[in-house]
């Protein structure tokens, strides 16, 4: 994924269906629906059906645009559910509307019964309105080829509204999961993880900004997390015992969502900037281990559990997690608290060999930085950071060190566009993707939609430009005041993403060059 090609770059998944092998390909501009829908077609299930993929380990992958390529000697195998009763099949004719009011009420009835039966049973009645009112129609006007067409339409943006309705209460299930011990807990443990060996290019590469994020399995992601762990000596500076770590790692691993952005990569992503930072500005000389412990938890853990759907959102439809939370940084807060629950169990808690005291600092410290990656705070943070580089950044001073360990995060966190093209690129797509989600969502719940995320006002270009000016470069140069490396490895690459999509933005807004033909006719005009 993160070869550069100037052809369409495409991906090929194998698979295994009950012994049958297939092939599925997509383009990096396919979402995560669309391969869903793909390999629930070469099931030979609905569109609707719940799909899930196991590698050779017995692993759970994610089903995502970003998800691990593999061999066709070892296929993904695809297990599907269908929901019950099917809803496919729209023949305009009375078994749809029958199959469609039979779905609202077994489902909503079966599976949402205690939340929101309120709204359920708005809903139900809604849809029995409206499909009854189909009926009527059907039977008054015959069957009109065109009619049958519009019929099929309304039956479609009903099934849209059922599979919406269904997913809301999926999610608002998850969102009041932070209870649910068993999310918590392991489902695989460090046996069935395997060892590997990392080579000496990947140790030196794995310190660059440049280093390619697509290019690892979620496994091996996890191995370079432990490496990254090892190599800073935070192992020996907590005395982690290294299964401990390692089963921290899968169950931080396990507690991310397979959401478009939101997702294990992205906390990979972030933890691997940050180790590049420590290394390009030599951290070390400036903070404490214990600092750099803090830093590099926060970054794995600081989007734990996201549901895919902003703190706006949250607010705005009053969710579980906004209430909880009194609607201050909803999710980041909520990330938070994952966090801290993983570490509560000693299975997992890298932090068990350390004494009170220092688990109280580490703790403090872990909170202020995935706190401090709302954006909502970012001029509030940024304001703060600039004072204390006044005259002169004291090191020794615990606020003015706070407030840079909470820009450092803070840079690593919205870092995609520092990296090269090839490897930043497919982010936008992936952020695109799970915008365009949530807008589609606050257009069909009647919530305010943000013009940024709107799909039919926001493109590529257009979401970068202003996000690498106005906050990105400003961010970057400020922190090169302190770390003057941090020009020409991180804010030189922001000048060019900037330039690259300037050029995109204006090559589409440019006219279509004239075909051979019109160029001729113009000649024979004049
Ligand atoms: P988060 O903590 O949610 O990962 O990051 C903060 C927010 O910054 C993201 O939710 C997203 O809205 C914004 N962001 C991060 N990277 C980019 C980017 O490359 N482009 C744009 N337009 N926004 C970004
Ligand atoms: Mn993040």
């Amino acid at each position: 994924m993160g070869n550069a090609s100037s052809i369409e770059p495409t991906k090929t998944i194998f698979l295994d269906i009950d012994g049958k092998k297939e092939k599925i390909m997509f383009s990096r501009h396919c979402g995560t629906r669309d391969i869903h829908d793909l390999i629930a077609h070469a099931a030979g299930v609905s569109r609707y059906a719940e799909i899930s993929l196991k590698d050779s380990t017995g692993a759970f992958v994610s089903l995502n645009p970003t998800m691990p390529i593999n061999t066709q000697s070892s296929p993904y195998k695809v297990t599907s559910k269908e929901p019950s009763p099917t809803t496919e099949s729209s023949n305009g004719d009375g078994e749809v509307f029958t199959q469609v009011l039979s779905q609202v009420a077994s489902q909503f009835n079966n599976q949402f019964s205690k939340e929101g039966v309120f709204k359920v049973e708005e809903i139900k009645t809604d849809i029995a309105t409206r499909l009854s009112a189909l009926e009527r129609k059907m039977e008054l006007e015959g069957l009109k080829a065109v009619e049958i067409e519009k019929c099929k339409r309304d039956i479609s943006d009903i099934k849209d509204q059922i599979w919406n309705a269904q997913k809301k209460f999926v999610d608002f299930n998850r969102l009041s999961s932070l209870s649910d011990e068993r999310k918590i807990s392991l489902k695989r443990d460090v046996p069935s993880y395997p060892k590997y060996t990392l080579s000496q290019e990947t140790i030196e590469y794995l310190k660059q900004p440049t280093f390619d994020i697509w290019h690892w399995e979620p496994n091996e992601m996890l191995s370079l997390l432990e490496h990254m762990f090892h190599e800073l000596g935070l192992v020996a500076e907590f005395n982690i015992n290294p299964i401990t770590l390692k089963r921290f790692f899968l169950c931080v691993q396990e507690n991310y969502r397979n959401n478009p952005f939101h997702n294990f990569r992205h906390c990979f992503c972030v933890t691997q900037m940050m180790y590049g930072m420590i290394h390009l500005c030599h951290l070390w000389e400036v903070m404490t281990r214990e600092d750099l412990g803090i830093l590099m938890t926060a970054c794995v853990c600081h989007d734990l559990d996201h549901p895919g759907y902003n703190n706006t959102y949250q607010i705005n439809a009053r969710t579980e997690l906004a209430i909880r939370y009194n609607d201050i940084s909803p999710l980041e807060n909520h990330h938070c608290a994952v966090a801290f629950k993983i570490l509560s169990n000693p299975e997992c808690n890298i932090f068990a060999n350390v004494d009170k005291d220092t688990f109280k600092r580490i703790r403090a410290g872990i909170t202020m930085l995935i706190l401090a990656t709302d954006m909502a705070r970012h001029g509030e943070i940024m304001d703060n950071f600039k004072m204390k580089l006044e005259p002169e950044f004291d090191y020794k001073n615990k606020d003015s060190l706070d407030t840079l360990k909470m820009v450092l995060i803070k840079c690593c966190d919205i870092s995609n566009e520092v990296r090269p093209m090839e490897v930043s690129e497919p982010w936008v797509d992936c952020l695109l993707e799970e915008y365009f989600n949530q807008s589609d969502r606050e257009k069909m719940e009647g919530l305010p939609v943000a013009p940024f995320m709107d799909r039919d006002k926001v493109t590529k270009p257009t979401a970068q430009i202003g996000f690498i000016k106005f906050v990105l470069i400003p961010m970057f140069e400020t922190v090169a005041k302190l770390f003057p490396v941090i020009d020409s490895t991180m804010v030189e690459p922001l000048r060019i993403a900037r330039d690259r999509y300037e050029d995109m933005k204006e090559k589409n807004s440019m006219p279509p060059p004239p075909s051979q033909s019109n160029k001729k006719k113009t000649v024979t005009e004049k």
